[in-house]
């Protein structure tokens, strides 16, 4: 069966195995695979540190509340968070690191910072 490369789709002469049809056609496949894996790690990354800014920002204080309507002017991302701690009573905080948020009524959040 004809195979070709995977990174140009060049006819691939010689061993059944190959996958692509150069030395150089392999290195860039794989660089530009990791160069992918390496934006999609950074770029979370980036959302995390701006999410623990905003709450930084908007709790100097340890202990506070915020509309969500503020949190999103601002930027905030409630899709990334890196973790998070359900107390007793069933109440749900998400963490920033160390800065938490809880959601309250009405749009509301309590934030915190955990020691
Ligand atoms: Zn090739």
């Amino acid at each position: 069966m004809q195979k070709f490369c995977l990174e140009c789709g060049e006819k691939i002469f010689g061993r059944v195995d190959k996958k692509f049809c150069s030395d150089y056609c392999r290195n860039a496949y794989h660089n530009s695979r990791n160069k992918d894996r390496k934006n999609l790690v950074r770029n979370i990354n980036n959302l995390l540190r701006k999410n623990y800014r905003i709450l930084e920002e908007f709790n100097p204080n340890e202990k506070t509340t915020i509309s969500k309507t503020k949190l999103l002017a601002r930027g905030f991302n409630f899709e990334y968070f890196t973790s998070i701690y359900t107390t007793k009573n069933g109440k749900v905080y998400y963490f920033l690191y160390d800065q938490g948020y809880l959601p309250l009524d009405n749009g509301i959040y309590a934030l915190v910072k955990r020691n």
